[in-house]
């Protein structure tokens, strides 16, 4: 689907397909579960491949195939798979390029529910996970065997902001014939294009920024042609974590405005990371857009601009921590991100809950740490509110 397109018209146009019957302007909304073939040996060559035309909406509908091909556009690849979640994206990556015997080498850090699918789940199927730090090149290559089949990050990572270098994990995953999947919800690719650097496979959580006004749950997976039909025909179809038509019709309305709220994200972003790193009540500020984290030499290069997530910790205790959330007045208490409005949440007791404490540790996520996601509301609004709620801590 690679189309030349800038990316803010890219999130308008990709992928549209006209409506010839009526003209209409927003994207029809095909609200069907199947599709009626015209007599039985067009619904047998459908099944045969032979004849194109759609069967049933698990195995594809023509409003979620016009978001594939907009998001396929957008990260410059050839071709997408949407999910029910984002999870469902995470899973069928994982599930369509492991099996029993393989090894798969993932950051220690990754979004709470990708750690337990890989810790919890596929351990139980007889895949061996190692978790590496992924900031350290002979870590990875350490990690790999003859039978490592799968690397997977995030980048920058859920909860604590490190930013790993792409084009170094995508040339050891090619130089070693292993395919690389990164999560790319927290910049989108607006803002990051994992396949410039090698990336094989670009998972999303679409309830995130893509979809950007918290009303859908989905995800979406991809990658090239032959790895995304691969994806479809097996997990996708069997295992059945798919998209439904009215959230890709969701999606696709929130995509159009997604360069410029991304703009706004950070820009909002980074002026609150400035008034957090400033003030006496916060002890760390995590967030790339600051010239003090060290993954601010990857701004301008990897990733155009930081994003609009930011995580610090508070001179206080988890108790603390707890009354400080509990005062915020603008932010509301509430996991997810990329959404309008501004939310504030506490991964150890929230997100990150699946890592024991040692593990969370370990992955560089504290008990302290705080998270917050800046919306689109006017930053000072934003700062007044964390500005109050700092004052009070004791
Ligand atoms: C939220 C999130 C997920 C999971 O997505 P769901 O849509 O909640 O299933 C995966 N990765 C990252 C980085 C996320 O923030």
């Amino acid at each position: 689907m690679s189309d030349s397109k800038h990316i803010e018209t890219q999130a308008i146009h990709s992928g549209r397909i006209n409506d010839e019957q009526f003209g209409s302007l927003a994207t029809p909304l095909y609200q069907t579960s199947t599709f009626i073939f015209d007599n039985a040996q067009q619904g047998a060559d459908r099944f045969a491949g032979e004849a194109e035309g759609y069967i049933y909406s698990r195995l594809g509908n023509p409003t979620t195939r016009q978001l594939e091909m907009r998001v396929a556009a957008m990260e410059g690849m050839d071709d997408a798979a949407a999910t029910a979640t984002g999870m469902g994206a995470v899973s069928g990556a994982l599930l369509a390029n492991l099996s029993c015997g393989d090894h798969l080498i993932s950051s220690k850090a990754v979004y709470g529910c990708s750690f337990a699918l890989m810790n919890h789940q596929l351990t139980r199927w007889g895949i061996e996970v190692s978790f590496v730090d992924m900031a350290n090149p002979a870590e990875i290559e350490a990690a790999i065997k003859p039978n490592t089949k799968v690397i997977f990050l995030e980048t920058p990572v859920n909860p604590n902001l490190a930013v790993y270098d792409l084009s170094v994990i995508g040339q050891i995953a090619q130089k070693h014939n292993i395919i690389s999947v990164v999560d790319n919800t927290f910049l989108t690719p607006v803002l990051q294009q994992p396949k410039k650097y090698g990336i094989d496979i670009v998972v999303h959580s679409a309830t995130k920024y893509l979809n950007g006004h918290g009303d859908v749950v989905a995800g979406i997976i991809c990658g090239s042609n032959e790895m995304i039909m691969n994806i479809k025909m097996t997990v996708l179809k069997d295992i059945g974590a798919t998209m439904s038509p009215h959230d890709a019709w969701l999606i696709m309305r929130g995509l159009k405005t997604l360069p410029i709220r991304m703009e706004r994200h950070c820009s909002n972003a980074e002026k609150i990371a400035e008034f957090l790193e400033s003030h006496e009540n916060v002890s760390h500020v995590y967030y790339p857009g600051l010239k003090s984290h060290p993954g601010h030499k990857f701004i301008g290069t990897q990733m155009k601009a930081a994003g609009g997530v930011i995580a610090f910790e508070i001179n206080s205790d988890l108790a603390g921590g707890g009354d400080f959330i509990n005062r915020m007045q603008l932010f509301s208490i509430a996991v997810s991100l990329g959404d309008a409005e501004s939310l504030i949440q506490h991964p150890a007791s929230m997100t990150h809950s699946p890592y024991t404490q040692e593990e969370r540790l370990a992955a560089g996520i504290s008990d302290s740490l705080i998270r917050i996601s800046v919306g689109l509301e006017n930053v000072d609004d934003l700062i007044a509110d964390l500005s109050q709620s700092l004052a009070l801590i004791k």
